[in-house]
């Protein structure tokens, strides 16, 4: 134990749970790495002010949970609490919008948000994310969710629904704006929410509050106020969705915590997870570039939390294969076995086996603890006897079962042993 431990609000990933967690990473990232979309990657921070736009001034992320810092210099920064406005930033200083659209990008990385630390929920968090910039397309829409809904599939999540809903556009969501503040106004709310009716009243829509919700029962729906292009839109996006075999709740009532949000709007949430039940949530953007200083760009785009995706995994006792475990141990005794064993180990990794090595001057029987705790089929002894008859012994970990192979051909034998195509 050290005199430090962990911020709160923020855990240290070690083996061997780590390994669940870059599984996740890369079962997310390669739906979207096939689709075309490129690896993108911003700084940790940005300027406050570009989080107090694109993510909105009203919101609770910008009001209460950003860490910002003024530098020796006088900048302004904040640690990034989200992806996408960074991502939109980087696209548009890189001017890729002026090539073909849409542009296609992804990425992956670490969030921070000063919230109350609970189950599911942390001040630092992992997120894979993808964004398509620069088309209003229905079948971008779909990609991107079915894109999501493949990868939670491919890790053998079973219990991830989808919520789908639209918040309309800038034609058809003022009057219902309008229409949703007039019902709010008439309602008996606390001082801190009937502000917030005034800034953002789609958000009371979230309010977690059992004397809240119960006045929202008939509060008017975004879905009864959508335009014709709106519906439209809405439908194809169904419709390509059911066609894709990717089955959806529509829930009229979803609306997200960010300000950006336009159409096609949906999350993906989990039931074996309590009050932090969202695993992943996106939508369409279409005014976010305005909103930063660029151009129109209408966009669409998705965050998984990669730490809820785990825990998703755990609730459902779904166990992930571990990639890069150990197959094969090496157990030398004595100087010359060391030498010759380590030789081996290192031709065996470059074949692409998993090896590893009893280090530390142990002895055979702690090293051949080391062997069976390291979760290897094969162990690969070698004492002084055998390397004067010129042999190793390779022990079957799982039935003891144990034989001597010459150790001219030791390499060639173990990938045998391993059924691995014939040595590169
Ligand atoms: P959001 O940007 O809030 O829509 O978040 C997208 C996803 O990131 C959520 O569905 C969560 O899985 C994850 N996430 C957001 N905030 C946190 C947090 N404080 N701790 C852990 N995961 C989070």
């Amino acid at each position: 134990m050290s005199t430090f431990s962990a911020p709160k609000g923020t855990y240290d990933l070690l083996p061997p749970e780590s390994a669940d967690f870059l599984a996740v990473r890369e079962a997310i990232s390669a739906p979207l790495r096939r689709a075309g979309y490129g690896y993108v990657e911003t700084p940790g921070f940005e300027h406050v002010e570009l989080f107090a736009r694109g993510v909105g001034e009203s919101t609770d992320i910008v009001t209460k949970e950003m860490y910002t810092l003024t530098t020796k210099g006088g900048d302004e920064l904040a640690l990034r609490p989200e992806g996408t406005a960074s991502v939109l930033r980087a696209a548009l200083q890189a001017n890729l919008h002026r090539g073909a659209l849409p542009v296609k990008l992804w990425y992956s990385g670490s969030y921070y948000r000063y919230e109350r630390p609970q189950a599911g929920r942390y001040r630092h968090f992992s997120q894979v994310g993808a964004e398509a910039l620069g088309a209003e397309d229905p079948a971008l829409d779909a990609e991107l969710v079915i894109l999501a809904a493949d990868a939670y599939r491919a890790l053998g999540l079973r219990q991830v629904r989808l919520l789908l809903n639209s918040l309309g556009d800038a034609e058809c969501r003022p009057v219902y704006r309008a229409a949703l503040q007039d019902f709010l106004r008439a309602l008996d709310l606390d001082e801190d929410t009937r502000a917030r009716i005034e800034i953002n009243p789609l958000r009371v829509l979230d309010d977690k509050r059992e004397s809240v919700r119960a006045q929202l029962t008939d509060a008017p729906l975004m879905r009864d106020h959508l335009c014709e292009g709106c519906k439209s839109y809405h439908e194809q996006v169904r419709e390509l969705l059911l066609a894709a075999g990717v089955e959806f709740e529509d829930d009229p009532r979803l609306v997200r915590g960010l300000d950006y949000y336009t159409r096609t709007t949906f999350e993906f949430v989990h039931d074996g997870l309590g009050s932090q039940s969202a695993v992943g949530g996106g939508g369409r953007y279409d005014g976010l570039a305005e909103m930063i200083g660029g151009p129109a760009l209408p966009s669409v785009g998705w965050a998984l939390g990669v730490d809820r995706t785990v825990l998703a995994l755990r609730a459902e006792g779904v166990e992930l294969p571990r990639a890069d475990a150990t197959e094969v141990f090496a157990v030398p005794v004595g100087e010359d076995a060391r030498r010759t064993l380590f030789h081996t180990v290192t031709e065996l990794r470059r074949q692409g086996v998993a090896a590893d090595f009893a280090y530390g001057g142990k002895g055979l029987k702690n090293a051949m603890k080391s062997a069976n705790r390291s979760g290897a089929a094969l162990a690969l002894v070698l004492g002084e006897r055998d390397l004067a008859e010129r042999v190793a012994q390779l022990k079957d970990l799982a039935t003891g079962e144990q034989v001597a192979v010459p150790l001219e051909n030791l390499t060639t034998e173990v990938l045998a042993k391993l059924n691995r195509p014939t040595a590169r």
